[in-house]
């Protein structure tokens, strides 16, 4: 099978490095990829939006599967891109369609559909110009902190959250009547701050099955001690030491039973991973926020403790047959640290040379994300750079093994976290 993998980043060197494993694998290509992925198939200089560059390549290179890693190309229409067109349609698409995908895409989408099936998340409303002054009012007397969320897609800063209704007013206005987030800035959705902890959970759905995959916990604060800026992911864990089979039952009977219910029943065409951020409040989950793909770094955690071969999940997943496979988990611990450019997330430089990059062991793999090769040398290319993932007996150890590893590996201004996972760890 040829497959087009799309995506650069730290989750898809994960999910080429699972995919070029399965015996299904003839040739994988990775758009545009990184240094990282190149050591699991070809790298392709092509976009991840450039439906028509992307059309040429799975006709040329005779495609048999293609797998979106980020959120970009699903939001814009890939599936539906792909059903549409006589010459691609035969060709699998591991994602949801347009409308599914609008379940990351909008928030006000996504919430909706919430209240629809009773899918518990926090209490909400939704304004826009058209209602603005509406919303003035209504963030006046709302109890403080409040969380404010630009409607679309804004590179993770379209959330604020405030404890000063001066201050949530100004967001607000400056969100609707300056488009400070452009177009998904147009309709706003406050809500109800929610107080606990949050975790990850990951599911592969063939539109009437799903399998719940291995959960994770990310740390999204540049700083230690979650201080300071949002980034991409500054680490992450898995599996969840407080995800325990009782909550994960509430979360499977509260949650994902009636997502992928309620998406069949709207008539939603979803084939691929839903990614729920989940927050546990008083021992009850609620979701903070769908996700139409799989999350990174947390790829970088689940995928080397899935035992399966990913090819054969995904023909399940085609066939509307993943109730005849089980998932099987590796029960180790993961920890993944990444290592990201002096200045990121703010401003930062790149071209710096990586040296001392280990070869990937039986209980230790280094995931690539912004980096590139260029005359045999690999370069930062990114905020985020590379991630070391470590499986152990238990999260203590995989953590130490990680850290270590990210100590040894070198590039000038290179940064991480020391404190990954520090709840779960003495
Ligand atoms: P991501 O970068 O993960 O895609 P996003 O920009 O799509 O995030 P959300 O995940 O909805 O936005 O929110 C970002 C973060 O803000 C959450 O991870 C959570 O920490 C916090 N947050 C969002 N909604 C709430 C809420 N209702 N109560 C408390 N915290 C919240």
């Amino acid at each position: 099978m040829n497959i087009l993998l799309l995506g650069s980043g730290g989750r898809e060197h994960a999910l080429a490095w699972k995919m070029s494993q399965s015996t299904a694998c003839s040739n994988l290509y990775i758009a545009p990829g990184n240094a990282g992925t190149a050591a699991h198939g070809t790298n392709v200089d092509m976009a991840v939006s450039d439906f028509e560059k992307i059309k040429t390549f799975c006709i040329e290179h005779r495609i048999d599967m293609l797998v979106p890693g980020s959120e970009e190309p699903l939001v814009k229409g890939i599936y539906d891109f792909f059903k549409a067109d006589a010459a691609l349609q035969h060709i699998p698409v591991i994602g949801p369609s347009e409308t599914g995908a609008q379940l990351e895409g909008s928030k006000a989408f996504a919430k909706q559909f919430m209240q629809r099936h009773n899918i518990p998340t926090a209490a909400y409303r939704e304004f826009s110009e058209a209602n603005f002054e509406e919303g003035v009012a209504y963030l006046r007397q709302h109890s403080l902190p409040i969380v404010l969320k630009a409607d679309g897609l804004a590179a993770g800063k379209g959330v604020v959250i405030t404890s000063s209704h001066d201050e949530a007013v100004a967001e607000f206005e400056e969100m609707i009547k300056a488009a400070k987030f452009g177009d998904a800035s147009k309709k706003v959705v406050i809500e109800q701050f929610l107080t606990g902890i949050e975790l990850s959970v990951f599911v592969l759905t063939d539109g009437k099955n799903y399998k719940i995959l291995p959960t994770a916990k990310d740390y999204k604060r540049i700083g230690e001690g979650d201080a300071g800026l949002n980034t991409g992911g500054m680490g992450a864990v898995s599996p969840v030491p407080f995800a325990t089979d009782a909550f994960m039952q509430l979360v499977d009977d509260r949650i994902i039973r009636p997502t992928v219910a309620g998406l069949a029943q709207e008539g939603i065409v979803y084939q691929g991973f839903i990614f729920f951020g989940l927050i546990k409040v008083e021992g009850e989950p609620y979701v903070i926020e769908y996700n139409c793909r799989m999350g990174d770094p947390e790829t970088e955690v689940v995928i080397p403790r899935l035992r399966n071969d990913l090819l054969e999940l995904f023909a399940a997943v085609q066939k509307q047959q993943l109730d005849t496979v089980e998932v099987f988990e590796d029960p180790r611990a993961a920890a993944t640290v990444m290592l990201v450019s002096a200045g990121y997330p703010e401003a930062y430089e790149k071209g710096k040379e990586i040296s001392d990059i280990p070869a990937p062991a039986k209980d230790q793999l280094v995931f690539h994300a912004g980096t590139r090769e260029e005359g045999g040398k690999v370069l930062t290319n990114g905020g985020r750079v590379i991630t070391v993932t470590s499986l152990a007996s238990d999260l203590q150890l995989a953590l130490a093994h990680s850290k270590q590893t990210a100590a040894h590996i070198q590039f000038e201004g290179k940064y991480y976290r020391r404190d990954i996972g520090y709840e779960f760890v003495s």
